[in-house]
C-alpha cells in the first residue's frame, strides 16, 4: 500500500459533504515523503509527454506540483485566487472556479507572461472531486494556445464526476489514490488510477 493510502486511512478525517480532511499530511502541515512519492509516480506517468510547464491552483496544489516539477526539471506556475499589487497593470488570463469546499464561485488569474503556445502543461491538484478547479485550468491554458498533457490528481473521489467532466473535455486523468465511498465515515479505495 502506498504511503498516501496508509496515511490517509490512519489520519484522514471524514468530514460532512464527503470532504476529507488530510491537514495533518497534506493540506496544511504537509509529510515532504508522502508528497514526494506522489510527484515521483505522477513524473513516471507522464514522462515522456514533452512537458514544459506544470500548472496548479492555490494554495493546496502548490506543495505536490512544485515536486512535481521539480522531478521533471521545468516551471510550477499556479493560478491565484486574487490579483496582488504587483499584479495590477499585467496581462491577465482570468477564468472563473467554484470552490468544492468553500461553494464560491471566484475569478483565478495568471499572468500571460508565464503560459504560451508553446508551452505542454500537466495540471496538478490535490483533490479531485467535481472537477471545477482542473476545467477552469484546462480554460486558462486554452487561453495561452497551450496545450494539455494531462492532469495529475493525489486524491480522486471516484463518486464524484470530476474524472468524466475532464476525460470530456479532452484531458487524461491520472491519481494516485482513488476513494469511492466515504460512507459512513468510512474510507473504501477504488482500484486503479
Ligand atoms: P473540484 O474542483 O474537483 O470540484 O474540487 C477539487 C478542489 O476542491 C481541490 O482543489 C481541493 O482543494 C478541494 N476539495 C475537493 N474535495 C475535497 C476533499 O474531500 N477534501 C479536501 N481537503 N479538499 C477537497
Amino acid at each position: 500500500m502506498s504511503n498516501l493510502k496508509e496515511r490517509i486511512l490512519k489520519d484522514g478525517q471524514v468530514f460532512p459533504n464527503n470532504v476529507l480532511k488530510v491537514d495533518s499530511f497534506l493540506n496544511h502541515q504537509i509529510d515532504p515523503t508522502v508528497v514526494k512519492e506522489i510527484a515521483t509516480e505522477i513524473h513516471k506517468h507522464f514522462a515522456d509527454r514533452g512537458i514544459t510547464k506544470v500548472f496548479t491552483i492555490e494554495a493546496s496544489g502548490i506543495a505536490p506540483a512544485i515536486l512535481v516539477a521539480a522531478a521533471f526539471e521545468v516551471p510550477m506556475l499556479f493560478a491565484k485566487k486574487s490579483v496582488p499589487s504587483t499584479m495590477h497593470g499585467a496581462d491577465k488570463y482570468v477564468t472563473k472556479v467554484h470552490s468544492y469546499t468553500k461553494d464560491i464561485t471566484s475569478d483565478v488569474i495568471i499572468s500571460q507572461q508565464y503560459l504560451n503556445e508553446d508551452d505542454v502543461v500537466l495540471i496538478i491538484d490535490d483533490f479531485l472531486a467535481n472537477g471545477e478547479a482542473s476545467i477552469g485550468l484546462i480554460d486558462l491554458v486554452k487561453q495561452a494556445g497551450a496545450k494539455v498533457a494531462g492532469v495529475g490528481i493525489c486524491i480522486e473521489k471516484t463518486f464524484q464526476p470530476g474524472r468524466q467532466r475532464l476525460e470530456e473535455a479532452g484531458a487524461e486523468v491520472y491519481s494516485i489514490c482513488r476513494i469511492a465511498s466515504l460512507e459512513d465515515g468510512q474510507v473504501t479505495f477504488a482500484e486503479g488510477n
